[in-house]
């Protein structure tokens, strides 16, 4: 038997953007303001840096019947991917607000929406930029560090 560790690496930025992402930080919380999340009041915004330098944002869509909504995420990542099906993403920024208020500490993505960034990697072989904005603390790191072993075939 073998025994081994995983590390990841990721950035802290107190108070503040990571520079090269602050106009996509700002439009991750521009985009929270589009949530429907009327059963949670949990918005999320999400931001979509493409190589091409096309921002696509995306916001959480609640639903009466829950597992129907979709979380912000998955809505910009799969609208990058219906879109422009042949540009990989360089960046993804999430901000979220709770009853109206922004979050103190940043938000993590959910397991699904890591899955479908792991996805996003396999697709464009390409791996990418995360920027989990707080209002504390902003933290970067890459996509496939946010889920080791993801499931794939
Ligand atoms: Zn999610």
């Amino acid at each position: 038997m073998d025994k081994r560790e995983l590390t990841i690496d990721y950035f802290l930025f107190p108070n503040r953007f990571p520079a090269e992402y602050e106009n996509l930080c700002r439009k991750a919380i521009e985009a929270s303001a589009c949530s429907y999340s009327v059963y949670s009041e949990f918005a999320v915004g999400a931001a979509l840096l493409l190589e091409n330098g096309e921002i696509v944002t995306g916001s959480n869509q609640e639903n009466a019947a829950y597992p129907s909504g979709m979380c912000a995420e998955r809505t910009a990542l799969f609208y990058a991917g219906a879109a422009f099906p042949d540009i990989p993403v360089r960046a993804l920024a999430i901000a979220a607000c709770y009853k109206g208020l922004p979050r103190e500490n940043f938000v993590p993505p959910c397991g699904a929406c890591r899955q479908v960034m792991a996805e996003t990697i396999k697709r464009y072989n390409q791996d990418f930029d995360v920027v989990m904005i707080g209002q504390k603390e902003s933290v970067m790191l890459k996509a496939s560090a946010l889920l080791p072993f993801a499931f794939s075939f």
